[in-house]
């Protein structure tokens, strides 16, 4: 036939909303829809270093894709993409092959450790269902051990990096530790946090007085900053930093940095830490059908510097990426994308949290409940009541 064939790879943040798009905006036989994720489920990013931290259930944290678009218009196939093949618009699967017309991708990023020895191979990090899991069962198996063996270095967890996903994540262990000390029986003075951070400052680029209100919830709940400390090297029983210091640790999380994905770096893209330069209407560089969204994209703001990856900027160029596909199989001219800052929450654990927004300051229990008005929104958004009444946090 010659419907147009439009793939979207990756059912994250950008990929889920520029299906919801396609399938409300597209008429009947006007194109082929095909969505490609590596499980059937969409994650909700967001939420991660809470089931990681083992604060909150991972169900809280996962849809099933099948209940987010409907099957009758899109095409939904569990696979892993190994490959794109632009010149003869082709996508290799582990297990099958997809041609396009019009291909969308956003695959998400991976964790970027700038070489620093050691981290790949043992450092956890918070990025999947599966990856939140280990690091859940790891945390919780260093109690069981330590009341076996003793080794003080079971009882000492290394956060490297103090961006926001660092910190939330610090700010759930360090609600989880006291929990695990009365399950285990474990003196909790034994326990040490320790969130190390190579630049000058925490949640670097935030509004100052916040990080300091942030950094003083997170002392008092028993985390121990190294700000301005890069980790030199990562070993399988601890972290060397500074000048050469070893922190003793069975436990090391890496949350420090986060790059495009290998795949848009091996099908010849030009990328910039594995993201690529896209153009005002989020298409490829030289490539007119081929958009590039979220993580996997680099976009400029007015003044010339990249916005960073959130799931907020994510979403928003789904909705205009889906405008631009149905613009282009109707030969119409594209829209600009423009991308409008909701604000920025950061939530400090049980109750407490730190937040921008409007221009406006917001600490403690306001800004908490702001985090989950932010959650609930989303879920919103992607499916409606039932969705939030389902995996919503209330309480
Ligand atoms: P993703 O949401 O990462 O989705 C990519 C999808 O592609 C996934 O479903 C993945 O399984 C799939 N995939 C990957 N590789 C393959 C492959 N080879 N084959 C098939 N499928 C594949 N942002 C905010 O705005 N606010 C926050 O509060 C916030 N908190 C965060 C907290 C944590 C702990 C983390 C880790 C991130 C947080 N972020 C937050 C960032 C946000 O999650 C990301 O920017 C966002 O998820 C990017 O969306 P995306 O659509 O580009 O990719």
């Amino acid at each position: 036939s010659n419907i147009p064939k439009i793939v979207i790879l990756g059912a994250g943040y950008g990929g889920i909303l520029t299906a919801q798009r396609l399938q409300k905006e597209l008429k009947y036989n006007e194109a082929d829809v095909t969505l490609v994720n590596r499980h059937d489920y969409h994650y909700i990013t967001t939420h991660l270093h809470m089931p990681a931290a083992g604060t909150d259930t991972i169900e809280h944290s996962r849809v099933p894709i099948s209940k987010l678009i409907d099957e009758f218009k899109i095409d939904l196939v569990k696979s892993t993409v190994k490959e794109i093949r632009v010149q003869e618009k082709k996508v290799i699967l582990e297990d099958g092959l997809l041609t396009y017309d019009y291909l969308v991708i956003g695959l998400g990023g991976e964790p970027e450790t700038f070489g620093i020895r050691g981290m790949k191979e043992h450092a956890m990090t918070i990025r999947s269902i599966n990856s939140v899991r280990m690091i859940r069962e790891h945390v919780e198996y260093q109690f069981a051990l330590y009341k076996n063996d003793r080794r003080e270095s079971r009882l000492n967890f290394v956060v490297g990096g103090a961006g926001f996903s660092g910190i939330e994540f610090v700010a759930e262990l360090a609600d989880r530790i006291p929990v695990l000390c009365r399950e285990f029986d474990v003196d909790p003075n034994r326990v040490n946090i320790y969130n190390v951070e190579a630049a000058p400052t925490a949640l670097p680029g935030f509004d100052p007085e916040l990080v300091e209100y942030a950094m003083d919830v997170l002392k008092r709940k028993g985390v121990t900053f190294r700000i301005g400390v890069p980790i030199k090297e990562c070993l399988p029983d601890g972290v060397i930093v500074g000048e050469g210091e070893k922190i003793q640790a069975q436990t090391i999380v890496w949350t420090g940095g986060i790059r495009g994905n290998h795949i848009i770096e091996d099908a010849g893209f030009e990328v910039m830490r594995g993201r690529v330069k896209v153009d005002e209407f989020l298409r490829a560089p030289g490539y007119d059908h081929i958009f590039i969204i979220g993580d996997n994209s680099l976009f400029f703001n007015p003044e010339g510097r990249p916005y960073p990856p959130t799931a907020q900027i994510a979403m928003q160029q789904g909705v205009t990426c889906a405008r631009n596909v149905v613009a282009a199989i109707r030969r119409r001219q594209p829209h600009k994308f423009v991308f409008s800052n909701k604000g920025t929450v950061a939530s400090l654990g049980k109750g407490e949290a730190v937040a921008v927004v409007g221009g406006r300051k917001m600490k403690g229990w306001t800004a908490a409940q702001l985090k989950k008005i932010v959650d609930m929104r989303y879920l919103f958004i992607i499916g409606g009541i039932p969705l939030v009444l389902k995996k919503g946090r209330f309480f």
